[in-house]
């Protein structure tokens, strides 16, 4: 018969520094594999092929004014935020809309009414608008017709048409998903997540910055435990508006409260990103991906690659993190406001802690065998929710300082050959933005761009590498060198 064999890791001190795992500090030598000055065989086999173009793909660090901001993002206003909005009792998105001081209407209003000070105090940059529509009842987790209604501070940027979006969900949830009435303090799941949005917001709108390029918002929604309902409507008023509204990057901090696992592992100085390989056939159809799964694409579809971005631009000494790439939607048995994004076209993330405490989310307030269960805002780490937030703020401000991404990105397939030739087109608004088109590469195997060359501003460009033996992505830079997200290119039509 069969035994369970159980291996546990040891519990980690509390206190650990921030040590980098940026993949950039680890990567072979470039000098080295061209002179084979070390024996060729000291290489790791993802190292192959040589090459001689280009340079090591390494991080992007902060701009003056994005240290600037990361190094005012405040854990105290994070931690002022949770308990103002565990305070409310329960916001389950079914809980009373008329109390001023209980239940998900009071959590609305003063979300509202926060984002306005900040909007008030930003030299008319930053506009406060609720939003929102009657869900009626879907037989399932919604029992009555209901408002539900979405925060959302748009910091609006100097581009036409290009947007990022940060989101926490402001609703929460007892063990019984249909308590409406229960104390249900959401402080990690997800309070710790609105926070972010907020404290960004108040940071980044401040007249002391420049406007960036693109606009970001900064959003708190509703019925995400009720089935992603407030994301859901956003995510298709975007998609639906005339024009359509061009949403280059989403991302959800959901459950980002605390680095300490129910197992007592603490990992303070990560944060897991995850990023959804193939996107749904409603976005993509058969004829893309087919061509995609030829040209062994499935890698690099536009959320990982933003996840890719994400990592380079959020890696540092002002963040103090690590950026853990999953390469999947999302956990087991779990879903998240980046889902109706994804599901909308839309390139799209999550953040969530480095491990859970699964006692400490969707579980009833009480205390069972002398264990606390219950969203509790002391189990909650402000230094840590601070670190994410920085992790979203140098993301954010780079991406929004980017040109945004070239379009039709192609590589040439009309005849055999061992160079690659690939051509595109300037990204949708940020053109006038480009200070020079990059193209990055990585072997098949390797996860993240290990290599880059600067071709100027041009829209095509001959490489001696095979397209057969590595990804290419082709990314642009703006003129103060804020890196856009890349392309895969497909083969030319
Ligand atoms: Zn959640």
């Amino acid at each position: 018969m069969w035994s369970k064999l159980i291996v546990a890791q040891a519990a980690l001190a509390a206190a650990i520094p921030f040590v980098s795992r940026n993949p950039a500090s680890v990567l072979y030598d470039r000098g080295t594999v061209a002179g084979f000055a070390t024996p060729i065989f000291a290489c790791p086999a993802s190292s192959w092929p040589p090459n001689t173009i280009g340079k090591t793909n390494g991080p992007q660090p902060p701009s003056a004014d994005l240290a600037s901001i990361l190094a005012h993002v405040d854990p105290g206003r994070i931690e002022a935020t949770i308990k103002k909005l565990v305070s409310f009792g329960t916001r389950h998105t079914l809980s009373t809309q008329t109390s001023k001081t209980r239940g998900i209407g009071a959590a609305r209003d003063w979300i509202h009414a926060e984002f306005q000070k900040y909007a008030d105090a930003s030299d008319g940059r930053l506009t406060v608008e609720t939003v929102g529509y009657v869900q009626q009842p879907d037989g399932n987790r919604v029992t009555f017709a209901t408002l539900i209604s979405d925060v959302v501070a748009t910091l609006r940027g100097t581009d036409e048409n290009r947007l990022y979006v940060v989101s926490g969900h402001y609703d929460t949830r007892n063990t019984n998903i249909l308590d409406y009435e229960g104390d249900a303090p959401g402080a990690d799941d997800d309070a710790s997540g609105v926070a972010i949005s907020l404290e960004l917001a108040r940071v980044m709108s401040n007249p002391k910055y420049p406007v960036p390029k693109a606009s970001i918002a900064f959003v708190a929604v509703a019925g995400e435990e009720q089935g992603l309902y407030g994301s859901q409507f956003l995510a298709q008023t975007y998609a639906n508006s005339t024009p359509r509204v061009n949403v280059e990057g989403m991302f959800t901090n959901d459950i980002v409260g605390s680095p300490k696992g129910s197992d007592g592992i603490v990992d303070p100085h990560v944060i897991r990103l995850f990023a959804q390989g193939l996107p749904p056939l409603a976005v993509e159809n058969s004829s893309k991906r087919e061509s995609r799964l030829q040209i062994g694409g499935e890698n690099d579809t536009p959320a990982r690659n933003l996840a890719r971005l994400i990592k380079e631009v959020a890696e540092n000494p002002e963040t103090q993190m690590n950026v853990s790439v999953v390469y999947r939607l999302d956990r087991y048995l779990r879903g998240g406001d980046h889902r109706p994004f994804l599901e909308a076209g839309y390139p799209a993330v999550r953040f969530t802690e480095p491990r859970e405490d699964f006692a400490h989310q969707h579980q009833n307030v009480r205390v069972e065998n002398g264990v606390q269960y219950g969203d509790l805002i002391e189990f909650c780490d402000f230094d840590f929710i601070a670190r994410v937030a920085r992790v979203n703020g140098a993301a954010l401000w780079s991406l929004a300082n980017s040109p945004g991404a070239p379009t039709n990105v192609r590589v040439n397939t009309t005849a055999l050959t061992n160079n690659s030739t690939l051509y595109w087109g300037p990204p949708l608004a940020g053109e006038a933005n480009v200070g020079a088109y990059e193209v990055v590469w990585r072997t098949t195997a390797a996860p993240f761009w290990t290599d880059v060359i600067d071709v100027g501003l041009v829209n095509e460009v001959t490489l001696a590498l095979s397209k057969d033996n590595v990804v290419f992505g082709v990314r642009a830079r703006s003129k103060d060198g804020s890196r856009g997200v890349a392309v895969l290119p497909f083969p030319a039509a």
